[in-house]
């Protein structure tokens, strides 16, 4: 089976070899060494003051940053399951919280969100996806931090960049939190979730420590003393030091190009047959189509032709299917499955089987500039 989900993706087997060693004591010089070296490649991947690794997934991480980043207001911004979250979070932490929502395929309206932030001087966070993997919409996470912080810089801008870093380069100069998990673009097994943090954010963490597991000041202390204040996952930490060299020996910048080549290829070969692409603004992280027969075609691909695409959520089930580029996915694959939703679609009766989905995404991967 081709997994070309947007979330778990596959572990690559040398990924998984690396984590395959004997069980080594996290109290040690010899894990404290992996500790540190993975700790460099961490930051120079998000290019922020410092970072974190946590024991848990991606969650955890986003309920750490509303915890210890916001101790007045939050402003969330709701597009889908993910941005949703952040509200359910503040929710269940009695923290004061304005969410704004748009339709899953729809991004935040910078007009919209300094609007709120002048009329309530309450707001001191920010919480927002870099890519909403609920309709795989790229929200302008950029803008809104520049903006922002050009009216008031005391403001923390948290994003969630669970299906970001890793895909593409995000330009962090105004962003103060910046959230990431194993399990997608990094392509390991789930439950390690990083965040990369400003010095203006690590300055509000010290004011006002907050939560136990989860008090970021106290985790970022023992960090930067190369070992954790719980047990640290080790294998995990083991398995993100490979990938993030094997990221590196490749060139962040050279894996950011194939995969945004991947999308934008993938993108023109789905339109070519006939199909609609979901979000107003597609990330890089993964194609969403809609389409009525979305549940058919994944059924169709996972029983004939052993891809495994997702569906959506909620009031998307059955209305839009997603499809993987994070990570260092093969041009095989992709095709495959383009190739695949090609031939379910003849099946289904909505149009010729010609092969051009194919000859599109391979016209658009290599052969255009
Ligand atoms: C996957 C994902 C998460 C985190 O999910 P976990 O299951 O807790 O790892 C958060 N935000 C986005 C945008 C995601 O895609």
């Amino acid at each position: 089976m081709i997994l070309l989900t947007p979330g778990p993706t596959p572990v690559p087997e040398d990924i998984r070899v690396a984590m395959s060693g004997k069980t080594l004591h996290h109290r040690t010089p010899e894990f404290e060494a992996i500790f540190a070296e993975t700790r460099t490649l961490l930051k120079k991947i998000y290019n922020m003051d410092d970072c974190i690794m946590l024991a848990s997934t991606g969650t955890g991480a986003m309920e750490a940053c509303v915890i210890n980043l916001c101790h007045k207001k939050a402003l969330t911004i709701n597009s889908g399951k993910f941005g949703e979250r952040f509200g359910k979070i503040c929710k269940a932490f009695d923290i004061p919280y304005t969410e704004l929502k748009y339709e899953w395929d729809t991004p935040a309206d910078v007009e919209q969100v300094i609007k709120e932030i002048k009329n309530d001087s309450s707001i001191d966070a920010i919480f927002i996806q870099v890519c909403e993997s609920a309709g795989g919409l790229r929200h302008p996470v950029e803008e809104i931090a520049k903006e922002v912080k050009a009216i008031n810089k005391d403001i923390t801008i948290v994003c969630d960049a669970i299906t970001a870093l890793g895909v593409e380069k995000i330009d962090t100069t105004n962003i103060d939190a910046l959230i990431s998990g194993s399990q997608k673009a990094f392509m390991l097994p789930p439950a390690l979730a990083m965040i990369g943090l400003s010095n203006s954010a690590i300055e509000k963490l010290s004011l006002s420590p907050k939560g136990y597991y989860f008090n970021l000041l106290s985790e970022l202390k023992k960090q930067r003393e190369n070992t954790t204040a719980y047990t640290a996952a080790t294998t995990l930490i083991i398995g993100l030091k490979a990938i993030l060299e094997k990221m590196d020996s490749i060139g962040f910048d050279n894996v950011y190009a194939e995969t945004k080549k991947r999308a934008l290829a993938t993108r023109e070969a789905l339109l070519e047959l006939g199909l609609t692409i979901y979000p107003k603004t597609p990330a890089l992280s993964m194609t969403t189509i809609a389409t009525d027969d979305a549940n058919t075609i994944r059924k169709i691909l996972k029983t004939k032709y052993s891809v495994n695409m997702a569906g959506g959520q909620d009031h998307l089930n059955g209305k839009i299917f997603r499809i993987n580029h994070m990570g260092l996915v093969e041009d095989y694959e992709t095709s495959w499955a383009i190739n695949s939703i090609e031939m379910a679609l003849y099946e289904l009766n909505k149009r010729v089987y010609d092969g051009s989905g194919v000859r599109t995404y391979t016209l658009n991967k290599f052969l255009k500039n």
